[in-house]
This record gives structure tokens, C-alpha cells and sequence, in this order.
């Protein structure tokens, strides 16, 4: 067993959430994300609605980004905005039953998918991966959690997004494709989900360019808030 004095140099600090009302924060494991699952979003980037089964990716932890200002990233010219609600399991588990997912939730927050559209585009059209398209760094905006122990678990709820004041993206969650509890059993049939994991649920249709100076301003009902800039 390692003792910390034997590292090559200072391991990375853990990545955490603040929470609501608490002074302890959530220490974040993994980054799990789900395309295309609401309807008008699926159609909009000219697919099919299907239900076969859901599409995962991830983002690196430290892609959750927490400051207000955020940096427009390099090697894109069409960085996209992509609001979705985000959830942070205190509990994980193989193969959880759809009946027991929300048992393993511990706080709801919002958060911005970010992508480079046109990387993504390119990827697609080659069969090539996501990851320089999605998984950049300070690719994912977070808001603060609220535990569910405050907010219940939301069966409907308006997320939003505003850009320079104007509304972009707007739904209630209760339209996702693959509901919470049935993406968490689905996640946990291709990963052991561990508690400080964090998924983002996918985005609704009005997805589009973010420039440098816009500002923006996502909510999930009154549950959570993110407002910031890009930089
Ligand atoms: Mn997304």
C-alpha cells in the first residue's frame, strides 16, 4: 500500500461539487453523459427517435467547471451550448433495477453539455470517437447540487437556458427519452456506478453557437441555477 509520500509529484486535487446549504462538498468519481434523448433534440440534428438503446459517453472529472467565467476553448470554431439537467449519486451498484435507481441519487443540479459541433460532426461522419468533441477541458458548467433530500425527486421540471437574456432551450424533464431510473439501470449494465459519480441527462432541442462575451444563465425549476460568461 502506497503511502503518500511515494508519489513522483503532487497527485491532482480531488474534484468536488458544492452542495446547498452544507459546508461539505461532493467528491466527484466519474462524468457519465446520454445523446440524444429528448425527442426534438434527436430531430433537430437530423436523427431517428429510437429506443433501441441509449447512447453514453463521458467527460474527464476535471471537466466540471465551477467558475463563472469559461474559457472559449481552442481548435473549434463552433462551441455549443447543450443545457441538461445533472444528477450526483451518493450510491452506485451492477445492474440496478429501475425501481432502485433513485434510491442512489444524493443531489439534482444543472449543468451545460459544451461541444464542438464541428469536431463532433467530423467524428460522426468518420465513425471516429467523441472525446475531443465533448470531453475538452472546462467542457462541462455545473451548477451547485441540491440534495433530494431538500427537492424531492423531480418528476417535472422547466430546464432552461438563456443566452445574452434571449431563451434558447426549454423543457420540462419530464420529455427525456430514457427516464432517470431507466438511464442509471442502463448505465449500470456497462459500468459499476460508484457514489460521487455524476451523470448529465441529456439536452433539449435549441442547441447552438456560444461566442466569446455571451453570457448565460441555465435553471432547473427552482432547484438549481448556473450563470456565467464565456470567456
Ligand atoms: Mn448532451
Amino acid at each position: 500500500m502506497a503511502s503518500f509520500t511515494d508519489f513522483l509529484f503532487a497527485p491532482p486535487t480531488p474534484v468536488s461539487l458544492p452542495i446547498l446549504g452544507s459546508d461539505q462538498r461532493f467528491p466527484v468519481h466519474r462524468v457519465y453523459c446520454i445523446g440524444r434523448n429528448y425527442g426534438d433534440h434527436v430531430r433537430e440534428m437530423g436523427g431517428d427517435v429510437k429506443r433501441s438503446s441509449p447512447v453514453f459517453f463521458m467527460k474527464p472529472a476535471d471537466a466540471l467547471w465551477l467558475d463563472g467565467a469559461v474559457p472559449y476553448p481552442g481548435a473549434t470554431t463552433e462551441l455549443h451550448h447543450e443545457v441538461e439537467m445533472v444528477v450526483a449519486l451518493g450510491s452506485g451498484g451492477r445492474d440496478i433495477a429501475s425501481a432502485d435507481a433513485l434510491a442512489c441519487v444524493h443531489a439534482y443540479g444543472v449543468g451545460l453539455d459544451l461541444t464542438r459541433r464541428d469536431l463532433q460532426n467530423r467524428a460522426k461522419a468518420d465513425g471516429a470517437p467523441w472525446d475531443s468533441a465533448k470531453g475538452f477541458d472546462a467542457s462541462a458548467p455545473v451548477s451547485a447540487l441540491t440534495p433530494a433530500s431538500v427537492c424531492g425527486h423531480p418528476l417535472h421540471a422547466a430546464l432552461a437556458l438563456e443566452v445574452n437574456g434571449t431563451p434558447r432551450q426549454q423543457v420540462d424533464i419530464g420529455e427525456m427519452i430514457w427516464a432517470l431510473p431507466e438511464i442509471i439501470h442502463e448505465l449500470s449494465k456497462l459500468w459499476t456506478l460508484q457514489p460521487g459519480d455524476v451523470i448529465f441527462t441529456g439536452t433539449p432541442a435549441g442547441v447552438g453557437p456560444l461566442l466569446r462575451g455571451d453570457r448565460f444563465h441555465a435553471a432547473l425549476g427552482d432547484i438549481a441555477r448556473l450563470e456565467g460568461h464565456i470567456a
